[in-house]
């Protein structure tokens, strides 16, 4: 059967008229793959259904956060539940310190926690946080590594910023670009390098541990551990940005895996099931510096909101029980294995990085170690892969820079329906 958007191409011009882009995040326009965005109509387990009545094998995952697969019955119980009883106070819930101490019970470094509504808020906030503590100005990011989208981070940023080619943002003032260095990933020399040079005058560094915003990187051995040395040696802040690995790479993020004890972590996605949330937490002697304890000012009408504490803290004891992440990783590993054989006998190069639940096949035979060699992937190539795989019935992420994300509800059969769509496609490249 020929495949049929119409619905969606109808739907996207109507939302382009309103919406800039006809979308609410630029990523979801498509625009890098060269066709037009499904428009969705709901989730299932593993699957999605367009406004056709196309299903997809969901691959996305809401970006992120469905690691236990969309509409989950006891996600959406208790959601149910608790809306029956009103969607949001402004005053303290009991829910927020379950949830609370359910996050820090797994990862040790964090003594406190504080709740906001996305991901670029918890970024935001450990920055200003980490400027307050230290009294310094200057931040280091690394090159393709995506925080949100908060004037200091949209520095040579990845995810959207790097798929449309604009990684530094025209309406950043000039100012506030300048407190942010740019460091390559997996350069510990680089970095030794710039702390040499201004040190003293660094706030942070803040990375993500496992690169997951052009495509997926991961750090070399000794990486990680050379950050947190140089950090401590500077007096400057170590800062996780766990909101996509945190609960993914393993349940304990990827400091759990890497054995890394940061000063802070931002978290987000999985956190709040589905529902808009992200986290910042830390060290006692540094959060107790966030307002109304200490001086530093953070705040949020909706952060700790009811609906997102209860969908994470669902979501979470979900992930909870035993084997969850061994099937995760050999689901993960079967794709990404699966993937790199196939393109290897359709005669095309490709290399495949994975961990936990997140994976990128990058159509290169460069190994993709920091922001240079991800950009050595065919983006031509993976557009027409990604259109083929969609027709196919299978929903990626609409980006050569972007992780793919498995869940719980992805069966074995799943990844075998994948591999055998992703055996035609990659034919025809
Ligand atoms: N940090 C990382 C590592 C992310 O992947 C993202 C979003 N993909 C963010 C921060 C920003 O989160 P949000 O989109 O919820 O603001």
């Amino acid at each position: 059967m020929p495949f049929v958007d119409e619905k969606s191409r109808l739907a996207f011009a109507r939302a382009q008229k309103f919406i800039p882009g006809g979308v609410n995040s630029p990523v979801r326009a498509f625009k890098s793959v060269g066709r037009d965005p499904v428009f969705i109509e709901r989730g299932e387990g593993a699957y999605i259904w367009d406004i056709d009545g196309n299903r997809y094998l969901d691959f996305v995952g809401s970006w992120g956060p469905l690691i236990v697969g969309h509409a989950h019955p006891d996600v959406v119980a208790v959601i149910k539940r608790v809306a029956e009883r009103g969607t949001s106070y402004g005053a303290p819930t009991e829910v927020e310190t379950v949830l609370a101490e359910e996050v820090l019970k797994a990862y040790p470094s964090m003594d406190m926690i504080r709740m906001v509504n996305s991901g670029t808020e918890a970024t935001m906030s450990a920055l200003r946080l980490a400027r307050g503590v230290t009294g310094r100005t200057k931040i280091i990011k690394f090159e393709g590594c995506y925080h949100g989208h908060s004037d200091q981070l949209l520095i040579k940023a990845g995810s959207g910023a790097l798929t449309f080619g604009v990684p530094t943002s025209p309406g950043v003032p000039s100012q506030i670009a300048a407190t942010t260095i740019s460091a390559r990933f997996n350069d510990l020399e680089g970095l030794r390098e710039i702390f040499a040079r201004e040190g003293e005058e660094i706030a942070c560094v803040i990375l993500e541990p496992v690169a997951g915003n052009m495509g997926v990187v991961l750090p070399e051995d000794g990486f990680l551990q050379g950050v947190r040395r140089l950090t401590e040696e500077y007096g400057a802040l170590l800062i996780f940005d766990e909101v996509m690995t945190g609960f993914r790479v393993s349940y304990g993020g990827a400091q759990a895996h890497f054995g890394i004890d940061p000063d802070l972590t931002c978290l987000g996605k999985v956190i709040g099931g589905g529902l808009p949330v992200g986290a910042y937490g830390g060290k006692r002697r540094f959060m107790e510096q966030i307002a109304p304890s200490g001086p530093i000012y953070q705040a949020g009408t909706l952060s700790g909101n009811p609906l997102a504490m209860n969908a994470g803290l669902t979501t979470l004891k979900l992930l909870q029980q035993p084997g969850t992440y061994e099937s995760l990783a050999s689901k993960t590993t079967r794709l990404a294995e699966g993937l790199k054989q196939l393109a290897r006998e359709a005669g095309l190069p490709m290399w495949v990085n994975a961990i936990g639940a997140m994976f990128c096949p990058f159509f290169t035979d460069v190994p993709v170690k920091d922001y240079a060699s991800a950009c050595t992937s065919d983006v031509e190539r993976f557009a027409k892969y990604h259109r083929g795989m969609l027709e196919r019935g299978i929903y990626l992420a609409p980006s050569q820079y972007e992780a793919t994300f498995l869940s719980t509800a992805h069966t074995e059969s799943d990844i075998d329906h994948a591999l055998e769509q992703a055996r035609e496609v990659l034919r025809t490249l």
